[in-house]
């Protein structure tokens, strides 16, 4: 080895935040951490898990959530759109039914007339 060209090296250790395992090791940095290790990760566990240390999940979860409230919305504003189409239907279809039957229709408390 030359001298003075080197990093100083430190016999330290590399911890996980995730299981709390501590592995000894040589390195220029001190102190390590990990958010995962081959103890806890669902690959090497084969567990059924998902790793979230980003929040990804939680933010897809909102995401999710107000596109389906958005098209709830769109949904309840179409519906709201075509109610008088609806009604103006009902009504034809009352006209049909007082031409068969007079009485059924009354002029007064129909709207359309
Ligand atoms: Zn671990």
């Amino acid at each position: 080895m030359k001298p003075d060209i080197h990093p100083k090296r430190f016999e330290t250790t590399i911890t996980c935040s995730t299981c709390g395992t501590v592995w000894p090791t040589h390195s220029t940095r001190q102190n390590l951490r990990v958010d995962i290790c081959s103890h806890c990760h669902p690959f090497y566990t084969g567990e059924q898990r998902i790793v979230d240390t980003a929040g990804q999940v939680d933010r897809f979860m909102r995401r999710l959530q107000t596109s389906q409230s958005q098209q709830a919305e769109a949904a309840r504003r179409r519906e709201e759109k075509n109610k008088p189409a609806a009604a103006r239907m009902a009504h034809n279809l009352r006209l049909l039914l007082a031409k068969l039957t007079p009485e059924t229709h009354s002029e007064r408390s129909c709207r359309w007339t």
